[in-house]
C-alpha cells in the first residue's frame, strides 16, 4: 500500500442495503426482483425493475422518514470493512456516499453510520460528485459503474444491478481479489523504463 493511498467505501449498495430497504418499502420480494435486474444486465435501473417511474421510487423514499437510518447492513457489509481494514491504515479510509435531493437523507446516513459504524462517525464524505476526490493513490469501492468511472483505480462491487451481475453469487471473494489489485502499485509506463545500450553501457530510454 502506498503512503498516498486512501479508501473511499460506498454506502448504499455496498454497506447499507439499500435494495432490500426499496423493496420492502414496495411490498415486493428482492429475489424476483434481482431475478428482474439481472434479465435487464447492469443497467442500474432499480425503479424500472420495479416496475415504476424514478419520480415514484424517490417520492416513496423521501416520504418515509426513517428509510435511510433504518436499512439494514448487507450480508458482506462486516466482511468488506474487515477486508479493507486488514490492508488499510483506519485513518485512510472514508464512507463516500451519493445523498437522495431529501435532506433527510443526509441525516439519516450519519445516523446509519453512528448505529453501525461509530468509529467512523467522523469520516463520512456525502457528495454526488464522487470524482471530485479521485486522485492519485486513491481508490473507490462502489456498486454503481458511474462513479467507479470517476476513479483510476476503483472496484465494482458485484450487484445484480451492475454489470457484475454474473459475480453477484460470489460477490465477496470476487471483491477481496480486485481489492488487492487495486491496492498495487501501476506498473511503470514503459516510456521510464531504461535499458542499458550494448554498445555503450550507458542506460538509455526506449
Ligand atoms: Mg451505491
Amino acid at each position: 500500500m502506498g503512503k498516498e493511498t486512501i479508501v473511499f467505501i460506498d454506502l448504499d449498495g455496498v454497506l447499507a442495503d439499500f435494495f432490500q430497504g426499496v423493496c420492502k418499502l414496495h411490498d415486493k420480494s428482492p429475489e424476483d426482483v434481482a431475478r428482474i435486474l439481472t434479465r435487464m444486465k447492469g443497467t442500474y435501473n432499480i425503479p424500472t425493475a420495479l416496475g415504476m417511474s424514478s419520480t415514484a421510487f424517490w417520492g416513496a423514499i423521501d416520504s418515509d422518514p426513517h428509510f435511510w437510518e433504518h436499512l439494514h447492513k448487507t450480508p458482506e457489509a462486516d466482511e468488506i470493512m474487515e477486508t479493507v481494514l486488514m490492508l488499510v491504515d483506519p485513518a485512510r479510509i472514508y464512507f463516500l456516499s451519493a445523498p437522495s435531493l431529501d435532506p433527510k437523507s443526509h441525516y439519516g446516513k450519519a445516523k446509519w453510520i453512528n448505529q453501525h459504524y461509530p468509529k467512523f462517525r467522523s469520516r463520512l464524505i456525502l457528495s454526488n460528485n464522487k470524482h471530485l476526490l479521485a486522485g492519485k493513490g486513491r481508490v473507490l469501492i462502489d456498486d454503481s459503474e458511474k462513479h467507479c468511472k470517476g476513479f483510476t483505480r476503483s472496484v465494482l462491487f458485484p450487484r445484480p444491478w451492475n454489470s457484475k451481475y454474473a459475480e453477484s453469487g460470489r460477490a465477496l471473494e470476487y471483491f477481496k481479489k480486485e481489492f488487492r489489485r487495486s491496492l498495487k502499485p501501476l506498473s511503470m509506463p514503459i516510456k521510464h523504463i531504461h535499458l542499458t545500450d550494448p554498445h555503450t553501457r550507458e542506460p538509455k530510454n526506449v
